[in-house]
């Protein structure tokens, strides 16, 4: 059965319109609706690394892969409660060098939004999720050279580890930028699977290193939400 990895990013209310990045946030009523009707549909929600068996058809059941990329603060202070009430587990991509900080990466006009720190990080894993890495500062990996990629997603790798005392094993590649190339730099790393921004379920054939994901938008209705999760 196909599985549906949805990606978020930040929970809470968007700015106003024209900030670019405002289709990105879900407020948290929105959020705690979605994860209530995933489970009164009969799914479970899980990490990636816990999806993984169902993704290639290790496993049987109904499940769905929670995603959340760059680490905000605003996951850990409103969605986590929520996952954790559900009895869902989540995965959450870090960009180790911003950590405590904000996502200053993105447009100059998007709005900036605190970062967890690395003891929030911990905290997340404590709480029996997923920390996944997603680069040291958030570059355009096809945009610099291929070395200076590789110490992106190595280096990030061992500042989380070294940080949370156990590897990992989930990467996000960041605005979804990767080739052939820059897959092989993830495998290499030691990563066991990557996800992409191409939008469809994964039916398990795609390869370990080009998951798709359905990313949850700002306007989506509970119509839009279910459609990701059991149709596109
Ligand atoms: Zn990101």
């Amino acid at each position: 059965m196909a599985v549906p990895i949805l990606l978020y990013h930040h929970i809470g209310t968007p700015p106003k319109a024209g900030i670019p990045g405002r289709s990105n946030y879900v407020t948290v009523e929105k959020f705690t609706r979605q994860m209530h009707v995933l489970k009164r549909i009969g799914f479970q929600g899980l990490s990636l690394k816990e999806a993984m068996p169902y993704i290639r058809g290790q496993k049987k059941g109904k499940v769905a892969a929670i995603t959340f990329d760059d680490g905000f603060l605003s996951v850990y202070q409103d969605a986590m409660p929520v996952l954790d009430e559900l009895g869902f587990s989540a995965t959450n991509f870090f960009v180790s060098s911003r950590m405590g900080l904000d996502n200053s990466w993105d447009n100059e006009r998007s709005q900036r939004d605190k970062i967890m720190t690395f003891d929030e990080m911990r905290d997340w894993a404590a709480h029996g999720h997923e920390v996944g890495g997603h680069t040291l500062d958030h570059l355009h990996l096809k945009d610099i050279p291929l070395e200076e990629a590789k110490h992106q997603i190595t280096e990030n790798k061992h500042q989380l580890e070294k940080e949370l005392g156990t590897s990992i094993i989930s990467f996000a590649y960041p605005f979804g930028d990767e080739n052939e190339a820059i897959q092989s730099i993830v495998k290499n790393a030691g990563y066991s699977f990557a996800v992409t921004t191409v939008k469809s379920r994964a039916h398990g054939n795609e390869g370990d290193f080009e998951l798709p994901r359905h990313s949850i938008r700002r306007n989506d209705t509970i119509l839009h939400f279910l459609a990701k999760c059991l149709l596109r």
